[in-house]
């Protein structure tokens, strides 16, 4: 049924695409479609040249737009069971890592004590986790697919659990149930996610799982050194998995991180290389010969002797990458619909159970009559990864077209059906697979129409059709084609591949999105796109921003940081000094001078160890430093972990020496783009819109940026601003 929606939806939108009025501009909020024109009516109201003259109210913002403003009181509660897997809707729970350090009183503290020994010490220990990791993600390789989770947190949103051992051992034990089930999934994408998972670890010379602090690797303890430890996690995983350390540094960078610098460029190429090079000298050993280095990666299609191709054989590649771009655009469709159906009526452990064994079923059933022999089986009774091998390099003569077209079908729809399962499941192989089948398809045809030819390459075709239909669904060209490239040992065929890869991504993005944005949009996370929205120049800060802005001052009573806490669920507070007069010019309510930012995490911290100033006495003579505040890193103290007597609720605290002194602000007429490229440029998490005198009027999050997002549906396209729920 998907599958014919589908074909109608591509037919109609090929047709109004080619009908001229397609990119008919429109606004999409909250399922009300506005003509642009409209939209920027009533944002006019709101330009910076007339902010002076026009308050930008919320009724201001009534009509076209007005619903559109999320304030924290208008966030939807959870979403009704018909609303689950949604694409336009962005979940509440998601929070930000800290990527920008916050360069505070303690922290300065800390750098004008250690001095260069530090420096040198710190950075020392960081090529040292690289190499641990690297080795130990060569090693216990099997973990389950993460990698749109993986993706998520290199772009800076935290997952619960991602990054936990518990989550390792679970996907490990997992992966391998399901590979050795014989169900139509790969080891690669848990691979990835392992490598992730040990850096995390590794890093922080502490687990969380087990309680246990190692004490070692204190100053890694922060989002910021973590996040690049896992990017590099991530390129040993798909080096240790496929053999190609330089696609595992192009995969990090092309796929997860989103704020990168030279320094980490070089880490996580020694830590994709490390990890091939351990698992190379593991598997030589395995394999009975110690030290003869020829095993690359875990994943194995072979080698291509041979891999010419003809000026004019670009015709059938293009084709061929077009032929990837729909079908891949098909499998996204398909699973997007079958996503959303799990996700609104398989919500129990005992439903995904249950389906996970039907499909475990359904793919262990082969007919085959007495003393027959069935071909298709001959495919399907090895491992995926095996099968692709043997699409690539076995003789013209093993398969007969059926054969393949069967296969072809039957493991489209199976592993369509089982990417998404409650099973740890990697999809690059299947997907492989499917191409591999198609391409070799491709490659008889062409056998039958030129029979003498030697260019004429079934196994050639097989890889070209597998490399389309892997672009068609993850949409990843760079990584991918140095991937392939390095997974199969030939460099000349590079260029075909860069092409059927490039024109894939092309034609499946002008129907839908890669599969992992399509899982990630699913689950609600607020990722962040590489660019703004195209045509927002005209949205200002003024309009992104929530007011009322909820701050305390330098000096704050622990009675009133409490009740700030309990009533909301920010994590963020500007800090200000003087709340200004009524004779302010501006038309914006300021909430006083910004002094700073602080973090809700500082603020537990703080009223767990009771650093308030009615007890100096007691706590100046132990040591309150930035050790207080990366000993509890990453869980931090929630407010019922506090203990305060009524006492403690009049004391006072002193949060000079703990915010963050320089937190970024931008004034308000500044437009998204430029929001945007701070937020992704700077990994923030929270941007503080000031007046002309530097006071506080408004606060930016990522959750205001990722709400506008551009929408495309059969050709026509527009600004999307998200519905924000709770849960
Ligand atoms: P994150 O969830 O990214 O870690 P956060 O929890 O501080 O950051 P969000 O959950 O993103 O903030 O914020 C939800 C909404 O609340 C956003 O519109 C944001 O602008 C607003 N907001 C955040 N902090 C404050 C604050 N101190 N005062 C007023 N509004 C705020």
């Amino acid at each position: 049924e998907a599958s014919g929606e589908y074909f109608k939806d591509v037919l109609t939108t090929l047709i109004e695409y080619l009908s001229l009025d397609s990119f008919k501009t429109q606004h999409y909020i909250s399922g009300v479609d506005t003509s642009l024109e409209e939209t920027v009516d009533v944002l006019d109201g709101c330009t910076p040249a007339e902010n002076k003259t026009k308050p930008v109210e919320p009724e201001c913002r009534s009509g076209a737009v007005g619903n559109s403003i999320f304030y924290v009181d208008d966030q939807q509660e959870s979403p009704s069971d018909e609303n689950r897997g949604q694409l336009n809707m962005l979940s509440a729970a998601y929070e930000s890592l800290d990527y920008d350090t916050c360069v505070n009183s303690a922290w300065l503290d800390e750098e004008r004590t250690m001095g260069y020994k530090y420096v040198v010490k710190k950075d020392v220990a960081r090529w040292l986790v690289v190499l641990l990791t690297a080795v130990l993600t060569a090693l216990p390789v099997a973990a389950g697919s993460g990698i749109p989770q993986v993706k998520c947190y290199l772009n800076g949103v935290k997952v619960p659990r991602v990054v936990r051992i518990k989550t390792l051992v679970s996907k490990a034990l997992g992966v391998i149930m399901s590979v050795l089930g014989g169900l139509a999934v790969g080891k690669e994408g848990p691979m990835i996610h392992s490598g992730a998972v040990i850096a995390a670890g590794v890093s922080q010379g502490k687990t969380t799982s087990f309680k246990h602090d190692f004490g070692f690797f204190e100053y890694f303890r922060e989002d910021h050194e973590k996040r690049d430890f896992v990017s590099a996690g991530a390129a040993a995983g798909v080096a240790a998995a496929f053999g190609a350390p330089v696609g595992g540094v192009l995969f990090s960078l092309e796929e997860g991180a989103s704020f990168w610098n030279q320094g980490l460029t070089w880490r996580v190429f020694f830590g994709a290389m490390m990890s091939t090079f351990t698992l190379n000298l593991v598997l030589s050993a395995y394999n009975g010969f110690p030290g003869k280095l020829n095993y690359n990666g875990l994943l194995n299609f072979g080698k291509f002797d041979d891999l010419t191709y003809e000026i004019w054989e670009f015709i059938p590649f293009l084709l061929m990458g077009v032929m990837g771009g729909l079908l891949g655009a098909l499998y996204n469709h398909i699973n997007l619909k079958l996503t959303a159906f799990r996700m609104r009526y398989i919500q129990k452990p005992w439903q995904k159970i249950i389906e996970a064994a039907v499909v475990a079923f359904v793919t262990a059933v082969m007919f085959c009559g007495i003393g027959e022999e069935n071909a298709a089986a001959a495919i399907w009774f090895q491992t995926p990864e095996r099968s692709v091998r043997s699409l690539f390099h076995d003789t013209s003569d093993s398969y007969h077209w059926s054969t393949i077209g069967v296969f072809f079908v039957c493991y489209f729809f199976l592993a369509c059906w089982t990417y998404g399962l409650g099973i740890p499941a990697g999809l690059f192989i299947p997907t492989l697979l499917c191409g591999a089948a198609w391409g070799r398809l491709v490659g008889m045809l062409l056998c039958l129409f030129f029979p003498d030819q030697k260019w004429v390459d079934e196994g050639k075709y097989a890889l070209v059709g597998a490399g389309a239909m892997l672009g068609g669904v993850v949409r990843m060209t760079l990584s991918l084609t140095v991937i392939l490239m390095e997974c199969v040992g030939n460099i000349t065929f590079g260029l075909p591949l860069m092409i059927v890869l490039m024109v894939a991504k092309w034609v499946g993005d002008f129907f839908n999105e890669g599969i992992y944005d399509i899982h990630i949009q699913m689950q609600g996370v607020p990722i962040m796109a590489w660019d703004a929205p195209p045509l927002s120049n005209n949205i200002y800060a003024s309009e992104v921003m929530n007011r009322p802005v909820v701050t305390l001052k330098s000096v704050e009573r622990v009675g009133h940081i409490v009740n700030i806490l309990k009533a909301n669920t920010y994590n963020g507070f500007p800090v200000v000094d003087s709340i200004p007069t009524s004779e302010n010019v501006c038309y914006f309510k300021s909430f006083g001078t910004l002094r700073g930012v602080i973090l809700r995490s500082q603020l537990t911290v703080l009223l767990k160890h009771k650093i308030f100033n009615e007890n100096a006495e007691v706590w100046q003579n132990s040591k309150v430093d930035i050790h207080l505040f990366r000993i509890s890193y990453p869980r931090y103290f929630t407010l019922d972990e506090v203990d305060l007597n009524p006492e403690d609720m009049n004391c006072t605290v002193d949060l000079r020496p703990f915010y963050n002194p320089s937190p970024y602000s931008v004034v308000t007429c500044t437009a998204l783009p430029r929001i945007f490229n701070l937020f992704r440029a700077l990994g923030l998490r929270h941007l503080i819109v000031v007046n002309d005198n530097n006071e506080v009027v408004g606060m930016v999050t990522r959750k205001d940026l990722v709400k506008y997002r551009i929408w495309k549906h059969r050709g026509q396209m527009g600004l999307e601003e998200l519905v924000i729920y709770n849960n």
